[in-house]
């Protein structure tokens, strides 16, 4: 991915360098408060700005892809292979799902009449086994 920014243009920098090996080896999809926190652990002057637009310049350039829990709150994934997500509403948990099988998303033969599709986004909402299991 360090490649792919620099191919893009952008300058590397150190700090850019760890937050982006922040969000490739995590797979709980952080948000960027999650990231910059992280991300402080190793580079404490690290601002939320720098990290804030280094993730929008990933998400601009196609590298990394954002998941909209809700108006307000983007959570980012390295995993830019397609497959769909389970979001906890109860702990904010996200878990990657395969497209496949009930991931599959059937439209209205009416779709071609619109435009072209290009990607599908299916977010699967409720309650995880974790927060269900918390219940009883
Ligand atoms: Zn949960
Ligand atoms: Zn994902």
């Amino acid at each position: 991915m360090v490649e792919a920014l620099r191919a893009n243009g952008l300058k590397v920098t150190h700090q850019r360098t760890e937050i982006i090996r922040e969000i490739v080896q995590t797979k709980d999809h952080p948000d960027v408060e999650t990231i910059c926190r992280r991300v402080r652990g190793r580079i404490p002057a690290v601002s939320l700005d720098t990290v804030y637009r280094t993730i929008s310049a990933l998400f601009e350039r196609g590298l990394i892809n954002r998941i909209m829990v809700d108006a307000k709150r983007a959570r980012y994934d390295a995993d830019v292979t397609r497959h769909n997500h389970f979001v906890c509403d109860t702990c904010g948990r996200i878990v990657d799902i395969d497209s496949t099988g009930r991931g599959g998303c059937r439209a209205s033969d009416k779709l071609s009449e619109v435009g072209v599709v290009e990607r599908v986004e299916v977010l699967f909402r409720g309650k995880c086994i974790h927060c269900v299991a918390d219940q009883e």
